[in-house]
């Protein structure tokens, strides 16, 4: 063998050998693909209807119908960020509601959403302004979504917390991103931050027993009340009435209450009395809260990754 074809055959076995010694895998030399919303298209349900849509299309409207336009923009960013992943988790995980659409327009079971003529209702004179803050805050963070172990999150929200937002443990299942973490907001920046609800004995016994009928009710009234117990955030695992011990979640269902963060006592007027903090089921993201972190200076990136902890915003 002639000594160039030696050094080309040494150069060809070099070449091959070096992403053993660099690795197979070279992030930094790949491209990295950015998924834009238009890029993104969706089917929705509305009532009998189904929309072909983008997600550049149908994001300002969801944002405009989940959180108030009056809101901080860095809120307004963390929010769209999070309507975004929800949406993208959902296209991957159809719910039995609407199998072959990926999501609808109603609140209970996917998103709000405000069409161009419900927001110009709803504003009137803010249209221009408002309109174009939700579309600021979804251009700005175009295709951004949250991630964990390689998925979009189930980036779930709430209006206001009391003092800590509740970990997804303590109501539905574990979820290692959904945990208890502290949340700013209180009755300075929140309207009917704190509510009340009051019932007579009489009142308070027809509820408890539709769904405990076996509740033996008797004796006084101030001595139906055992204790609550409280889980890590400060909301009511479950209160004592009568010797059983109902689920907070569930008192809450029960007596419509705003959120699991109640005090319940017999009072000096012969009546029951819960004292309600906040408003929602208190897991992930609390929208006040966000409010309040974008108002001392954080950005939608220091918001998400405060209330989703562990989960990387990405937008590939
Ligand atoms: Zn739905």
């Amino acid at each position: 063998m002639k000594p160039v074809a030696v050094l080309s055959a040494v150069a060809v076995l070099f070449s091959l050998l070096l992403p053993v010694f660099w690795g197979q895998e070279r992030p930094e030399a790949s491209p990295v693909t950015v998924r834009s919303d238009d890029q993104i298209t969706l089917t929705v349900r509305s009532g009998d209807t189904i929309e072909t849509t983008t997600l550049a299309e149908h994001l300002p409207g969801v944002l405009a119908g989940e959180m108030p336009a009056l809101f901080e923009i860095e809120a307004l960013k963390a929010q769209a960020v999070a309507a975004r992943t929800f949406i993208l988790y959902r296209m991957s995980h159809h719910t039995d509601a609407h199998p072959d659409e990926d999501i609808c327009d109603d609140p209970n079971c996917c998103k709000a959403f405000l069409s161009i003529d419900d927001m110009k209702t709803h504003w009137g004179d803010h249209f221009d302004e408002y309109y174009a803050k939700m579309l600021s805050a979804v251009s700005d963070t175009d295709g951004e979504y949250l991630r964990y172990g390689g998925n979009p999150i189930q980036a779930v929200f709430h209006s206001s917390s009391a003092g800590k937002t509740l970990a997804s443990a303590d109501l539905w299942n574990d979820c290692p991103y959904l945990l208890s973490v502290d949340s700013p907001e209180t009755a300075a920046d929140v309207p009917d931050y704190v509510t009340q609800v009051v019932l007579t004995p009489e009142e308070f016994q027809a509820v408890c027993q539709e769904a405990y009928p076996d509740l033996a009710f008797s004796g006084e009234p101030a001595n139906w009340l055992g204790e609550s117990v409280l889980n890590d955030s400060g909301r009511v695992e479950s209160s004592t009435v009568c010797g059983t011990a109902i689920p907070g979640s569930q008192m809450r269902t029960l007596f419509s209450l705003r959120s699991s963060a109640y005090r319940l006592e017999y009072t000096d007027t012969g009546n029951f009395q819960f004292t309600v903090t906040g408003y929602g089921h208190g897991v992930g993201m609390s929208q006040y809260g966000a409010n309040v972190y974008a108002k001392n200076g954080y950005g939608y990136e220091d918001i998400l990754a405060h209330y989703y902890p562990g989960t990387e915003l990405v937008s590939e």
